[in-house]
């Protein structure tokens, strides 16, 4: 157990920054850890602003009715575990699926050439996009939760109300949408999103969408961004919404990048010379971003930190799918011995192991390495990855990242800036952008959107 002298010194610093509820109790020591240390670095980590770029919780709120108030014995974030965690501030993710793209997937299906001649055709017509309306019903939700606990948390969509919240003790809930088929490919959709106070959006998710190509699909579509693209992210920098590169393919990224006239994050992605995952950023990307003067959020989904658990994980998954596919043509459905079946493939093929903590503190301490220290920070991706390290269970862990970050002889500095510091930086400064450009002419659709970028 922590000495009781060692805990009074960290509860006065978290105190000093959180006046309701009351301050976390110190947890026992994690085993393995050095007692001193892990005082040291629960006392910083509570003092420390910190943010997470990446929490998927609302699709919870949204599909299953979860209340973020009480405690949950599953998943990884609600308030009760964010306060113990000291987790300040989230970008609650308004994450729009693929499949809400209805309309525009059903074209992707055919052949390039067809897409104009079958775009005039009415049959296609009647088909909805659903994608604008469900962000809006995540909007709605994440919303209806700051109203259900008032004294708690409240919803922040500047620099200065996220840093307000925090200082009055309440979790911070800001909002990044996460899927840039969000906007229909509308940029008055764009603006209506950030006047409901969304401050960044991933240019794609899994699909390649009406302006962008995402890193999911083996073609690509445009080849990057095509005009309407380039407009998208000039509009972006207008109001002062952070263009979040993650999920977007190779191309997209270094024409975003040629295209910003502001900082922009990649909210949750991984590092691809530690895990070759195309989600994840090349050491070449990480030197544009802090060319950019933007961040890149380290996600700590396992596929994501370690290519091994990736790999014993597809695999594993798709043998088991194939005997149990068998299992089921050969067995009634309900009888004992489909039963017995499913249970021997159980026994057979047991849970992968998470990687331990240390794996993604190998990603964090090399994207230090390569890209600085002021252009990293923490996009968990809490509640929207199946599997997360071992000791990083949930948000109430993340003092362990504090800790093992200065075992790895990390400064106090650098920590501050990876758990915080840096987004409220690029935050900053993509507001500043924002208002050096005020009452400038906003960007309207054209004819000439869907053209590819010269190259
Ligand atoms: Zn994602």
């Amino acid at each position: 157990m922590i000495a009781a002298s060692r805990c009074a010194v960290a509860l006065f610093a978290a105190a000093t920054i959180a006046q309701q509820p009351a301050p976390p109790t110190c947890p026992p020591l994690p085993a393995g850890y050095d007692a001193a240390l892990w005082s040291k670095a629960w006392a910083l980590h509570h003092d420390a602003l910190v943010v997470d770029t990446h929490v998927d919780t609302t699709t919870r709120i949204l599909d299953r009715g979860f209340d973020v108030g009480p405690r949950a014995n599953d998943g990884h974030f609600d308030l009760v575990r964010a306060h113990e965690g000291g987790l300040d501030a989230v970008f609650h993710s308004i994450y729009v699926d693929a499949r809400f793209a209805g309309d525009e997937a059903a074209l992707f299906a055919k052949a390039p050439s067809d897409i104009n001649a079958d775009w005039l055709r009415p049959a296609d017509a009647g088909a909805a996009n659903g994608s604008a309306r469900r962000a809006l019903m995540m909007i709605d939700g994440i919303v209806q939760q700051a109203q259900r606990h008032p004294t708690r948390m409240t919803m922040c969509a500047t620099a200065d109300e996220l840093v307000a919240a925090v200082q009055a003790g309440k979790h911070a809930a800001l909002m990044g949408i996460e899927g840039g088929h969000a906007i229909e490919g509308d940029l008055g959709l764009l603006r209506l999103f950030h006047q409901l106070g969304v401050r960044y959006m991933t240019l794609t998710h899994t699909n390649h969408n009406e302006y962008a190509d995402s890193c999911a699909p083996a073609e690509p579509r445009w080849g990057g961004l095509n005009r309407l693209g380039v407009k998208v992210v000039a509009e972006m920098n207008r109001l002062g919404m952070v263009v979040d590169v993650s999920h977007v393919s190779d191309a997209t990224f270094f024409d975003a990048l040629a295209a910003t006239q502001a900082p922009v994050i990649c909210s949750h992605s991984s590092l691809r010379a530690l895990c070759a995952h195309p989600r994840n950023v090349t050491d070449d990307m990480l030197r544009a971003i802090a060319k950019n003067g933007g961040a890149v959020m380290i996600n700590f989904n396992c596929g994501f930190i370690d290519a091994d658990y990736a790999k014993n994980r597809s695999g594993r998954q798709a043998t088991r799918r194939i005997q149990e596919k068998a299992a089921r043509d050969k067995f009634a459905d309900g009888s004992a011995e489909l039963r017995a079946a499913l249970a021997a493939l159980d026994a057979r093929f047991p849970p992968v192991e998470p990687p331990p903590l240390a794996t993604l503190v190998t990603h964090v301490l090399r994207a230090l390495e390569v890209a600085g220290a002021d252009h990293v920070g923490l996009g968990s991706d809490f509640d929207g990855v199946p599997c997360v390290p071992r000791g990083m269970d949930d948000a109430a862990q993340l003092p362990r990242l504090t800790y093992e970050l200065l075992a790895a002889g990390q400064s106090e500095t650098t920590v501050r800036k990876v758990l915080g510091g840096n987004l409220l930086r690029v935050l900053r400064a993509v507001e500043a952008h924002a208002a050096s450009r005020r009452g400038e002419k906003p960007q309207q659709n054209g004819s000439d959107d869907g053209d590819r970028l010269p190259r």
